[in-house]
Protein backbone atom coordinates (compact mmCIF):
# COMPACT_ATOMS: atom_id res chain seq x y z
CA UNK A 1 0.00 0.00 0.00
CA UNK A 2 1.64 3.42 -1.07
CA UNK A 3 1.36 6.04 1.85
CA UNK A 4 -1.09 7.67 -0.17
CA UNK A 5 -3.39 5.04 -0.64
CA UNK A 6 -2.83 4.82 3.37
CA UNK A 7 -3.85 8.59 3.80
CA UNK A 8 -7.12 8.37 1.57
CA UNK A 9 -8.31 5.19 3.96
CA UNK A 10 -8.13 7.32 6.85
CA UNK A 11 -11.45 8.29 7.72
CA UNK A 12 -11.15 12.14 8.32
CA UNK A 13 -9.00 11.96 4.62
CA UNK A 14 -12.64 10.23 3.66
CA UNK A 15 -14.38 13.47 4.81
CA UNK A 16 -11.51 15.64 2.78
CA UNK A 17 -12.23 13.84 -0.44
CA UNK A 18 -16.18 14.84 0.36
CA UNK A 19 -16.15 18.21 0.66
CA UNK A 20 -15.75 21.26 -1.07
CA UNK A 21 -14.12 22.71 1.89
CA UNK A 22 -11.73 22.52 4.05
CA UNK A 23 -10.99 19.76 6.90
CA UNK A 24 -8.01 21.14 9.58
CA UNK A 25 -6.76 18.74 11.75
CA UNK A 26 -4.73 20.04 14.89
CA UNK A 27 -1.83 21.87 13.87
CA UNK A 28 -2.65 21.81 10.17
CA UNK A 29 -3.82 25.51 8.34
CA UNK A 30 -7.31 26.19 8.80
CA UNK A 31 -7.47 24.95 12.58
CA UNK A 32 -6.79 28.27 13.70
CA UNK A 33 -10.20 29.10 12.69
CA UNK A 34 -11.14 27.26 15.82
CA UNK A 35 -9.91 29.53 17.60
CA UNK A 36 -13.09 32.14 19.22
CA UNK A 37 -13.43 35.91 19.72
CA UNK A 38 -13.81 34.56 23.40
CA UNK A 39 -10.30 33.17 23.71
CA UNK A 40 -10.78 32.22 27.39
CA UNK A 41 -12.75 29.06 26.27
CA UNK A 42 -11.20 26.29 25.33
CA UNK A 43 -12.27 25.62 21.43
CA UNK A 44 -10.30 22.20 20.43
CA UNK A 45 -12.22 20.23 18.49
CA UNK A 46 -10.83 16.97 16.63
CA UNK A 47 -11.16 19.10 13.57
CA UNK A 48 -12.23 21.97 11.96
CA UNK A 49 -13.99 22.14 8.43
CA UNK A 50 -14.34 25.33 7.14
CA UNK A 51 -17.45 24.67 4.71
CA UNK A 52 -18.52 25.80 1.21
CA UNK A 53 -22.05 24.54 1.05
CA UNK A 54 -25.01 23.50 2.48
CA UNK A 55 -24.05 19.95 0.98
CA UNK A 56 -20.59 20.46 3.03
CA UNK A 57 -22.55 20.34 6.11
CA UNK A 58 -24.22 17.61 5.71
CA UNK A 59 -21.47 15.22 4.68
CA UNK A 60 -20.05 16.58 8.27
CA UNK A 61 -23.23 15.58 10.12
CA UNK A 62 -23.38 12.19 8.38
CA UNK A 63 -19.78 11.26 9.00
CA UNK A 64 -19.55 12.24 12.70
CA UNK A 65 -22.95 10.20 12.72
CA UNK A 66 -20.71 7.30 11.66
CA UNK A 67 -18.14 7.79 13.40
CA UNK A 68 -19.71 9.01 16.98
CA UNK A 69 -18.49 12.63 17.03
CA UNK A 70 -20.53 15.33 17.16
CA UNK A 71 -20.94 18.64 14.82
CA UNK A 72 -20.90 22.16 16.34
CA UNK A 73 -20.65 25.14 14.23
CA UNK A 74 -19.33 28.43 14.80
CA UNK A 75 -18.30 31.88 13.20
CA UNK A 76 -17.37 34.54 15.19
CA UNK A 77 -17.12 32.69 19.05
CA UNK A 78 -18.33 35.47 20.45
CA UNK A 79 -21.05 32.99 21.98
CA UNK A 80 -18.32 30.04 22.07
CA UNK A 81 -18.72 27.01 24.49
CA UNK A 82 -15.83 24.84 25.07
CA UNK A 83 -15.64 21.96 22.59
CA UNK A 84 -13.26 18.90 22.95
CA UNK A 85 -11.58 16.46 20.43
CA UNK A 86 -15.12 14.07 20.11
CA UNK A 87 -16.23 17.71 18.22
CA UNK A 88 -16.31 18.83 14.56
CA UNK A 89 -16.46 22.16 14.39
CA UNK A 90 -18.18 23.91 11.09
CA UNK A 91 -16.82 26.84 10.56
CA UNK A 92 -19.29 28.64 8.44
CA UNK A 93 -16.49 32.01 7.24
CA UNK A 94 -17.00 31.02 3.86
CA UNK A 95 -20.83 31.32 3.07
CA UNK A 96 -20.61 34.68 2.22
CA UNK A 97 -23.90 35.53 -0.30
CA UNK A 98 -25.51 38.90 0.69
CA UNK A 99 -28.14 39.55 -1.58
CA UNK A 100 -30.58 42.91 -1.18
CA UNK A 101 -33.98 42.90 -2.69
CA UNK A 102 -34.62 46.84 -2.22
CA UNK A 103 -38.39 46.54 -3.37
CA UNK A 104 -38.47 44.14 -1.38
CA UNK A 105 -37.04 45.47 1.49
CA UNK A 106 -35.39 42.09 2.35
CA UNK A 107 -32.02 40.70 2.38
CA UNK A 108 -30.43 37.05 1.91
CA UNK A 109 -27.17 36.63 3.83
CA UNK A 110 -24.92 33.31 4.23
CA UNK A 111 -24.63 32.64 7.80
CA UNK A 112 -21.17 33.70 7.27
CA UNK A 113 -21.67 37.09 7.32
CA UNK A 114 -21.99 39.58 10.80
CA UNK A 115 -23.80 42.26 11.10
CA UNK A 116 -21.28 44.84 9.67
CA UNK A 117 -21.26 43.43 6.37
CA UNK A 118 -25.04 43.01 5.94
CA UNK A 119 -25.35 46.89 7.56
CA UNK A 120 -22.65 47.95 4.38
CA UNK A 121 -24.58 46.32 1.75
CA UNK A 122 -28.10 47.47 2.98
CA UNK A 123 -27.15 51.60 3.19
CA UNK A 124 -26.67 52.43 -0.80
CA UNK A 125 -30.17 51.21 -0.82
CA UNK A 126 -31.48 53.43 2.12
CA UNK A 127 -32.22 50.41 3.96
CA UNK A 128 -30.91 48.71 7.10
CA UNK A 129 -30.74 45.81 9.18
CA UNK A 130 -32.01 45.15 12.81
CA UNK A 131 -28.73 44.71 14.32
CA UNK A 132 -27.01 44.02 17.72
CA UNK A 133 -25.20 45.89 19.77
CA UNK A 134 -21.83 44.66 18.07
CA UNK A 135 -21.69 44.58 14.55
CA UNK A 136 -19.31 41.89 14.67
CA UNK A 137 -21.21 39.30 15.77
CA UNK A 138 -22.16 37.11 13.46
CA UNK A 139 -25.74 36.77 11.65
CA UNK A 140 -26.89 33.58 12.40
CA UNK A 141 -25.51 33.25 15.52
CA UNK A 142 -27.32 36.31 17.00
CA UNK A 143 -30.86 35.79 15.19
CA UNK A 144 -31.07 31.75 16.45
CA UNK A 145 -30.31 33.30 19.64
CA UNK A 146 -33.51 36.08 19.09
CA UNK A 147 -31.32 39.13 19.07
CA UNK A 148 -31.81 41.76 21.07
CA UNK A 149 -30.51 44.54 18.99
CA UNK A 150 -30.26 48.75 20.12
CA UNK A 151 -34.19 49.55 18.85
CA UNK A 152 -35.33 46.28 20.56
CA UNK A 153 -38.24 48.39 21.86
CA UNK A 154 -38.92 49.87 18.68
CA UNK A 155 -38.93 46.67 16.08
CA UNK A 156 -38.68 43.71 18.97
CA UNK A 157 -36.62 40.98 18.38
CA UNK A 158 -34.14 40.76 15.56
CA UNK A 159 -35.48 37.38 14.78
CA UNK A 160 -39.02 38.46 14.65
CA UNK A 161 -37.83 39.98 11.25
CA UNK A 162 -36.92 36.60 9.68
CA UNK A 163 -38.33 35.27 6.47
CA UNK A 164 -36.77 32.31 6.03
CA UNK A 165 -33.63 30.06 6.75
CA UNK A 166 -32.10 27.38 4.61
CA UNK A 167 -30.76 25.16 7.06
CA UNK A 168 -29.11 21.49 6.92
CA UNK A 169 -30.41 18.97 10.15
CA UNK A 170 -28.73 16.76 12.33
CA UNK A 171 -29.95 14.43 10.07
CA UNK A 172 -28.01 15.54 6.93
CA UNK A 173 -31.26 16.61 5.36
CA UNK A 174 -30.92 20.49 3.48
CA UNK A 175 -34.20 22.35 4.35
CA UNK A 176 -35.68 25.71 3.49
CA UNK A 177 -37.79 26.84 6.61
CA UNK A 178 -40.19 29.43 6.23
CA UNK A 179 -43.45 30.23 7.85
CA UNK A 180 -45.42 27.72 5.82
CA UNK A 181 -42.68 25.40 4.91
CA UNK A 182 -41.46 23.29 7.68
CA UNK A 183 -42.98 26.03 10.21
CA UNK A 184 -42.59 24.05 13.48
CA UNK A 185 -38.79 24.22 12.74
CA UNK A 186 -38.72 28.09 11.52
CA UNK A 187 -40.82 28.68 15.10
CA UNK A 188 -37.69 26.61 16.97
CA UNK A 189 -34.75 28.24 14.88
CA UNK A 190 -35.99 31.83 16.40
CA UNK A 191 -34.59 31.46 19.79
CA UNK A 192 -33.15 27.43 19.95
CA UNK A 193 -29.74 28.12 18.95
CA UNK A 194 -28.80 25.55 16.79
CA UNK A 195 -30.94 22.79 18.01
CA UNK A 196 -32.27 22.01 15.34
CA UNK A 197 -29.99 22.60 12.58
CA UNK A 198 -27.44 24.51 11.33
CA UNK A 199 -28.36 27.82 9.05
CA UNK A 200 -26.39 27.87 6.09
CA UNK A 201 -28.44 31.41 4.83
CA UNK A 202 -31.22 33.46 6.12
CA UNK A 203 -33.29 36.16 4.74
CA UNK A 204 -34.76 39.18 6.85
CA UNK A 205 -36.79 42.37 6.45
CA UNK A 206 -34.36 45.78 6.10
CA UNK A 207 -36.32 48.28 7.89
CA UNK A 208 -36.19 51.96 6.03
CA UNK A 209 -34.78 53.84 8.16
CA UNK A 210 -31.21 55.29 7.40
CA UNK A 211 -30.38 57.43 10.54
CA UNK A 212 -31.41 57.32 14.31
CA UNK A 213 -30.70 59.76 17.26
CA UNK A 214 -28.36 58.06 19.72
CA UNK A 215 -25.03 57.09 20.77
CA UNK A 216 -23.97 57.39 24.67
CA UNK A 217 -23.90 59.67 27.24
CA UNK A 218 -20.95 59.02 29.95
CA UNK A 219 -20.57 60.67 33.35
CA UNK A 220 -18.00 60.07 36.22
CA UNK A 221 -18.29 57.16 38.61
CA UNK A 222 -18.43 59.09 41.29
CA UNK A 223 -22.24 60.30 39.71
CA UNK A 224 -23.09 56.37 39.27
CA UNK A 225 -26.02 56.90 42.62
CA UNK A 226 -27.51 60.11 41.01
CA UNK A 227 -27.42 58.75 37.08
CA UNK A 228 -28.93 55.18 37.96
CA UNK A 229 -31.49 56.02 40.27
CA UNK A 230 -32.74 59.19 37.49
CA UNK A 231 -32.20 56.40 34.78
CA UNK A 232 -34.65 54.19 36.38
CA UNK A 233 -37.35 57.00 37.21
CA UNK A 234 -36.48 57.88 33.53
CA UNK A 235 -37.52 54.32 32.08
CA UNK A 236 -40.23 54.25 33.62
CA UNK A 237 -41.83 57.21 31.13
CA UNK A 238 -39.77 56.40 28.29
CA UNK A 239 -41.98 56.13 25.01
CA UNK A 240 -41.22 52.86 22.86
CA UNK A 241 -39.34 55.08 20.12
CA UNK A 242 -36.74 54.68 22.06
CA UNK A 243 -34.33 51.87 24.00
CA UNK A 244 -31.70 52.27 26.51
CA UNK A 245 -29.64 50.76 29.14
CA UNK A 246 -27.22 51.47 31.83
CA UNK A 247 -24.09 50.51 32.22
CA UNK A 248 -21.28 50.52 34.77
CA UNK A 249 -17.72 50.37 32.95
CA UNK A 250 -14.30 50.41 33.80
CA UNK A 251 -12.35 50.64 30.73
CA UNK A 252 -8.94 49.69 30.51
CA UNK A 253 -6.49 52.56 29.32
CA UNK A 254 -5.75 51.77 25.85
CA UNK A 255 -5.40 53.82 22.44
CA UNK A 256 -8.56 53.05 21.62
CA UNK A 257 -10.48 54.24 24.37
CA UNK A 258 -11.65 57.63 24.50
CA UNK A 259 -9.84 59.56 27.56
CA UNK A 260 -12.38 60.59 29.43
CA UNK A 261 -13.06 56.92 29.41
CA UNK A 262 -9.82 55.15 30.36
CA UNK A 263 -8.50 53.55 33.06
CA UNK A 264 -11.38 54.68 35.40
CA UNK A 265 -14.91 54.32 36.41
CA UNK A 266 -17.59 55.88 34.49
CA UNK A 267 -21.43 55.43 33.85
CA UNK A 268 -23.23 55.30 30.34
CA UNK A 269 -26.63 56.15 29.54
CA UNK A 270 -26.97 54.32 26.11
CA UNK A 271 -29.98 55.66 24.03
CA UNK A 272 -31.14 55.02 20.28
CA UNK A 273 -34.66 56.66 19.54
CA UNK A 274 -36.12 56.88 16.19
CA UNK A 275 -38.48 59.82 17.88
CA UNK A 276 -37.59 63.13 15.71
CA UNK A 277 -34.69 64.99 16.80
CA UNK A 278 -35.77 67.59 19.28
CA UNK A 279 -37.91 65.30 20.97
CA UNK A 280 -34.97 62.65 21.21
CA UNK A 281 -32.81 65.49 22.38
CA UNK A 282 -35.35 66.36 24.91
CA UNK A 283 -36.21 63.14 26.29
CA UNK A 284 -32.00 62.69 26.99
CA UNK A 285 -31.51 66.58 27.95
CA UNK A 286 -33.22 65.48 31.65
CA UNK A 287 -30.58 62.57 32.27
CA UNK A 288 -27.77 65.37 31.06
CA UNK A 289 -29.14 67.62 33.89
CA UNK A 290 -28.65 64.98 36.83
CA UNK A 291 -24.51 65.48 36.47
CA UNK A 292 -22.39 66.56 34.23
CA UNK A 293 -21.22 64.64 31.53
CA UNK A 294 -17.57 63.11 31.04
CA UNK A 295 -17.98 62.37 27.34
CA UNK A 296 -21.54 63.08 25.29
CA UNK A 297 -21.34 61.17 22.06
CA UNK A 298 -25.64 61.52 21.89
CA UNK A 299 -26.43 63.07 18.13
CA UNK A 300 -28.22 62.20 14.93
CA UNK A 301 -26.35 59.28 13.54
CA UNK A 302 -26.03 57.59 10.52
CA UNK A 303 -27.26 53.56 11.14
CA UNK A 304 -24.31 52.67 9.99
CA UNK A 305 -23.17 54.06 13.48
CA UNK A 306 -25.10 52.03 15.18
CA UNK A 307 -22.26 50.20 17.20
CA UNK A 308 -21.45 53.52 18.98
CA UNK A 309 -24.47 53.09 21.13
CA UNK A 310 -23.04 50.19 23.51
CA UNK A 311 -19.36 50.48 21.76
CA UNK A 312 -18.79 46.83 22.58
CA UNK A 313 -14.48 45.62 22.20
CA UNK A 314 -14.25 44.38 18.49
CA UNK A 315 -10.86 42.86 18.94
CA UNK A 316 -10.62 38.97 20.61
CA UNK A 317 -10.09 38.92 24.52
CA UNK A 318 -10.54 36.17 27.83
CA UNK A 319 -14.32 37.03 28.72
CA UNK A 320 -16.61 35.84 31.52
CA UNK A 321 -19.87 37.05 30.94
CA UNK A 322 -22.88 36.56 33.14
CA UNK A 323 -26.45 37.83 32.38
CA UNK A 324 -30.08 37.26 34.41
CA UNK A 325 -33.53 38.72 34.03
CA UNK A 326 -35.20 41.07 35.68
CA UNK A 327 -39.12 41.82 36.63
CA UNK A 328 -39.64 45.14 38.00
CA UNK A 329 -36.70 47.37 39.88
CA UNK A 330 -37.02 49.67 42.49
CA UNK A 331 -35.07 52.13 43.75
CA UNK A 332 -34.08 49.60 46.98
CA UNK A 333 -32.65 47.22 43.35
CA UNK A 334 -30.64 50.07 42.24
CA UNK A 335 -29.28 50.69 45.53
CA UNK A 336 -28.19 46.83 45.63
CA UNK A 337 -26.60 47.09 42.15
CA UNK A 338 -24.69 50.05 42.99
CA UNK A 339 -23.64 48.33 46.08
CA UNK A 340 -21.70 45.87 44.04
CA UNK A 341 -21.08 47.90 40.43
CA UNK A 342 -21.10 51.43 42.00
CA UNK A 343 -18.41 53.84 43.51
CA UNK A 344 -16.43 51.92 45.71
CA UNK A 345 -17.92 48.71 45.51
CA UNK A 346 -13.86 47.74 43.59
CA UNK A 347 -16.11 45.65 41.22
CA UNK A 348 -13.50 43.81 38.77
CA UNK A 349 -15.79 43.95 36.15
CA UNK A 350 -15.57 45.98 32.77
CA UNK A 351 -18.86 46.19 32.29
CA UNK A 352 -22.00 45.93 34.51
CA UNK A 353 -25.00 46.61 32.10
CA UNK A 354 -29.05 47.04 32.61
CA UNK A 355 -31.12 47.04 29.52
CA UNK A 356 -34.66 48.33 29.63
CA UNK A 357 -36.54 45.67 27.89
CA UNK A 358 -40.58 46.04 27.12
CA UNK A 359 -42.23 47.86 24.09
CA UNK A 360 -42.18 45.83 20.53
CA UNK A 361 -40.16 42.96 22.18
CA UNK A 362 -42.82 42.18 24.78
CA UNK A 363 -45.50 41.38 22.08
CA UNK A 364 -45.41 38.32 20.59
CA UNK A 365 -44.95 38.57 16.81
CA UNK A 366 -47.01 37.32 13.85
CA UNK A 367 -45.00 34.09 13.91
CA UNK A 368 -44.27 32.96 16.88
CA UNK A 369 -41.13 31.35 17.89
CA UNK A 370 -39.33 29.56 20.84
CA UNK A 371 -38.01 33.04 22.05
CA UNK A 372 -39.21 32.81 25.74
CA UNK A 373 -39.24 35.77 28.79
CA UNK A 374 -40.65 38.57 26.86
CA UNK A 375 -42.08 39.76 30.21
CA UNK A 376 -38.82 40.29 31.30
CA UNK A 377 -38.63 43.87 32.37
CA UNK A 378 -34.63 44.40 32.35
CA UNK A 379 -31.64 42.30 31.34
CA UNK A 380 -28.82 42.35 33.39
CA UNK A 381 -25.61 41.71 31.99
CA UNK A 382 -22.10 41.34 33.56
CA UNK A 383 -18.86 41.18 31.78
CA UNK A 384 -15.03 40.70 33.15
CA UNK A 385 -11.70 40.54 31.27
CA UNK A 386 -10.02 37.69 32.58
CA UNK A 387 -6.67 39.15 32.35
CA UNK A 388 -4.68 40.22 35.84
CA UNK A 389 -4.92 42.05 37.75
CA UNK A 390 -8.89 41.38 37.96
CA UNK A 391 -9.06 37.96 36.09
CA UNK A 392 -9.33 35.93 39.75
CA UNK A 393 -11.77 37.70 41.65
CA UNK A 394 -14.23 38.44 38.15
CA UNK A 395 -15.86 34.77 38.10
CA UNK A 396 -16.67 35.45 42.11
CA UNK A 397 -17.83 38.66 41.85
CA UNK A 398 -20.03 37.88 39.14
CA UNK A 399 -21.76 35.30 41.88
CA UNK A 400 -21.82 38.41 43.96
CA UNK A 401 -23.83 40.41 41.88
CA UNK A 402 -26.05 37.34 41.44
CA UNK A 403 -26.94 36.98 45.14
CA UNK A 404 -28.00 40.35 45.35
CA UNK A 405 -29.27 41.04 43.00
CA UNK A 406 -31.77 37.40 43.53
CA UNK A 407 -34.43 39.89 44.90
CA UNK A 408 -35.66 41.06 41.58
CA UNK A 409 -34.05 38.93 39.19
CA UNK A 410 -36.53 35.89 37.48
CA UNK A 411 -34.53 32.48 37.29
CA UNK A 412 -34.51 33.13 33.93
CA UNK A 413 -32.29 34.00 31.17
CA UNK A 414 -32.17 34.87 27.24
CA UNK A 415 -30.23 32.47 25.25
CA UNK A 416 -27.68 34.53 23.49
CA UNK A 417 -26.01 36.15 25.76
CA UNK A 418 -23.62 34.47 28.47
CA UNK A 419 -22.99 31.19 26.02
CA UNK A 420 -23.18 28.24 28.38
CA UNK A 421 -23.12 24.39 27.47
CA UNK A 422 -25.02 22.96 30.94
CA UNK A 423 -28.41 21.71 30.29
CA UNK A 424 -29.71 23.33 33.69
CA UNK A 425 -28.26 26.85 32.68
CA UNK A 426 -29.88 26.04 28.72
CA UNK A 427 -33.24 25.36 30.07
CA UNK A 428 -33.46 28.59 32.11
CA UNK A 429 -33.89 30.01 28.84
CA UNK A 430 -36.67 28.83 28.09
CA UNK A 431 -40.66 28.13 29.62
CA UNK A 432 -41.45 24.12 30.11
CA UNK A 433 -43.40 23.99 27.05
CA UNK A 434 -40.72 25.39 24.43
CA UNK A 435 -38.22 23.67 26.00
CA UNK A 436 -40.59 20.25 25.69
CA UNK A 437 -41.39 20.71 22.50
CA UNK A 438 -37.52 22.00 21.05
CA UNK A 439 -36.44 18.53 22.59
CA UNK A 440 -39.28 16.71 21.07
CA UNK A 441 -38.20 18.28 17.52
CA UNK A 442 -34.25 18.25 18.17
CA UNK A 443 -35.47 14.16 18.45
CA UNK A 444 -37.05 14.35 15.10
CA UNK A 445 -34.16 15.71 13.22
CA UNK A 446 -31.50 14.82 14.59
CA UNK A 447 -32.12 11.54 15.52
CA UNK A 448 -28.61 10.38 16.25
CA UNK A 449 -27.67 13.25 18.38
CA UNK A 450 -24.90 14.72 16.21
CA UNK A 451 -25.80 18.22 17.30
CA UNK A 452 -26.06 17.18 21.00
CA UNK A 453 -22.97 19.78 21.87
CA UNK A 454 -23.23 23.30 22.90
CA UNK A 455 -26.90 25.27 23.68
CA UNK A 456 -29.01 22.82 22.34
CA UNK A 457 -32.38 21.84 24.10
CA UNK A 458 -32.12 18.04 24.31
CA UNK A 459 -33.90 15.95 27.44
CA UNK A 460 -31.13 13.47 27.51
CA UNK A 461 -28.22 15.62 27.32
C1 LIG B 1 -19.43 41.88 22.59
C2 LIG B 1 -20.73 41.14 22.44
C3 LIG B 1 -21.89 41.86 22.18
C4 LIG B 1 -23.11 41.18 22.03
N1 LIG B 1 -24.25 41.91 21.81
C5 LIG B 1 -25.43 41.27 21.71
C6 LIG B 1 -26.64 41.99 21.54
O1 LIG B 1 -26.65 43.22 21.50
N2 LIG B 1 -27.79 41.31 21.45
C7 LIG B 1 -27.83 39.94 21.49
O2 LIG B 1 -28.91 39.36 21.36
N3 LIG B 1 -26.70 39.23 21.65
C8 LIG B 1 -25.52 39.86 21.78
N4 LIG B 1 -24.38 39.14 21.99
C9 LIG B 1 -24.48 37.69 22.07
C10 LIG B 1 -24.36 37.09 20.67
O3 LIG B 1 -25.50 37.41 19.90
C11 LIG B 1 -24.25 35.57 20.78
O4 LIG B 1 -23.09 35.24 21.48
C12 LIG B 1 -24.26 34.91 19.42
O5 LIG B 1 -24.43 33.52 19.60
C13 LIG B 1 -22.99 35.18 18.66
O6 LIG B 1 -23.07 34.58 17.40
P1 LIG B 1 -21.72 34.34 16.59
O7 LIG B 1 -22.04 33.54 15.41
O8 LIG B 1 -21.05 35.66 16.41
O9 LIG B 1 -20.86 33.51 17.65
P2 LIG B 1 -20.35 32.02 17.63
O10 LIG B 1 -19.62 31.85 18.92
O11 LIG B 1 -19.62 31.73 16.40
O12 LIG B 1 -21.66 31.15 17.69
C14 LIG B 1 -22.33 31.05 18.93
C15 LIG B 1 -23.48 30.08 18.83
O13 LIG B 1 -24.46 30.57 17.93
C16 LIG B 1 -25.07 29.47 17.26
N5 LIG B 1 -24.76 29.56 15.84
C17 LIG B 1 -23.74 30.21 15.24
N6 LIG B 1 -23.82 30.04 13.91
C18 LIG B 1 -24.88 29.27 13.67
C19 LIG B 1 -25.46 28.72 12.50
N7 LIG B 1 -24.95 28.95 11.29
N8 LIG B 1 -26.57 27.95 12.63
C20 LIG B 1 -27.12 27.70 13.84
N9 LIG B 1 -26.60 28.19 14.99
C21 LIG B 1 -25.50 28.97 14.90
C22 LIG B 1 -24.47 28.22 17.87
O14 LIG B 1 -25.26 27.83 18.98
C23 LIG B 1 -23.12 28.70 18.31
O15 LIG B 1 -22.57 27.90 19.35
C24 LIG B 1 -23.16 39.78 22.14
C25 LIG B 1 -21.99 39.06 22.42
C26 LIG B 1 -20.79 39.73 22.59
C27 LIG B 1 -19.56 38.95 22.93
Amino acid sequence: MTPTTRAIDTPIERLRTTVSGTVALPGEPGYELAVPWNVAVPVRPYAVVAVEDAADIAATVRFAADHGLKVAVQRTGHGAVPLGDDVLLVHTGRLTECAVDPDARTARIGAGLVWQDVVDAAAPHGLSPLTGSSTTVGVAGFLTGGGIGPMVRTYGLSSDHVRAFDIVTGNGEVLRVTPDEHAELFWGLRGGKATLGIVTAVEIDLIPVTRFHGGAVYFDGDDAVAVAHAWLDWCAELPEHSSTSLAFLQLPPLPQVPAPLAGRATVAVRFASLADEAEAAALVDRLRSVATPVLDGIATLPWAAVGAVHADPVDPMPTHEYTALTGQLTHEAIDALLSVAGPGSHSPQTVVELRLLGGALAREPRHRSAFCHRDADFALMVAGVLVPPTAEDVIGHARTVDRVLSPWTTGRRLPNFAADSDPDTIARAYDDDTWHWLSALADEHDSDGVLRVGHVVRRDR
